[in-house]
């Protein structure tokens, strides 16, 4: 089995106001003064605590990633970001595609698709989420809705490196419910996108891909979660707010 990197990610969503991300950031650089070997970590704070948290954490080993991106360069789009305002905040990753933007806010396929392509270009690593809503699961069409969800956003994508790109399996009904999937639910799903990865990007590219499960993850399951061959790490969030949890996860996912 190819030995990628473990990555425990958190996303903080439309939580912390300036103030309250400068301490979580404290008490994540304090929690994690170095991070086990084989395992990486990255938190996504809103995008107004971006360059507060930067400053927090910049002895710590955590990268820092944004949760949304436009893909114009600049101009007038009121209310975005682009990459290389990202980049020059901190920023190493970004979060595209999550449920919540895609169904809040009917960002499409073809959106993510943009957003991806952008990203590589700029030297940001796209998290693209992907996942199934609850009755998709029911009808038993999930590993097809996934894997179209992966073909028609990542569609075209040039990369060179497989460190350049991060899928996470977030089935929507996981999500927040503290229903999480079993840790044979996420590998059933993150090996078969794996395999979708290896058509469109061969064979030695996908091996590297890190591919994450996120829904619900936590202390009590990371571990049995990273012990599948094809997931990656975790994408957290109720979790990752607390550093506590988060750091704890982090351990976990290094053991
Ligand atoms: C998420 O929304 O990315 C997520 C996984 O949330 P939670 O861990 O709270 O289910």
């Amino acid at each position: 089995m190819p030995n990628r990197t473990k990555l425990i990610a958190g996303n903080w969503k439309m939580n912390n106001d300036v103030a309250a991300a400068a301490k979580l950031a404290d008490e994540l650089a304090e929690a994690l003064p170095e991070v086990p070997e084989g395992v990486e970590v990255l938190v996504c704070p809103p995008t107004i605590d971006i360059t507060t948290v930067h400053a927090r954490m910049q002895a710590a080993p955590i990268a820092l990633g944004a949760q949304n991106v436009y893909w114009e360069a600049k101009g007038a789009y009121t209310g975005e970001s682009s990459c290389d305002m990202l980049k020059s905040a901190g920023c190493t990753y970004c979060i595209i595609g999550h449920s919540e933007r895609r169904g809040y806010f009917h960002e499409t396929d073809e959106d993510m698709n943009k957003k991806a392509k952008a990203l590589v270009a700029a030297g940001i690593v796209p998290v693209f989420c992907c996942g199934e809503p609850e009755e998709v699961r029911e009808a038993g069409t999930y590993v097809d809705f996934v894997c179209n969800q992966v073909k028609a956003g990542l569609e075209g994508l040039e990369i060179k490196c497989p460190k350049q790109l991060v899928v996470a399996y977030e089935p929507i009904w996981a999500i927040g419910t503290g229903k999480t999937a079993t840790a044979e639910d996420a590998q059933e799903v993150c090996g078969a996108i794996r395999e979708t990865l290896k058509e469109m990007f061969g064979e030695e590219l996908a091996d590297g891909i890190r591919v994450l499960y996120g829904g619900s993850a936590k202390p009590g399951n990371i571990a049995e979660l990273v012990a599948k061959p094809d997931v990656d790490g975790a994408l957290v969030g109720g979790a990752s707010l607390k550093a506590a949890d988060f750091a704890s996860m982090v351990v976990k996912a290094g053991e």
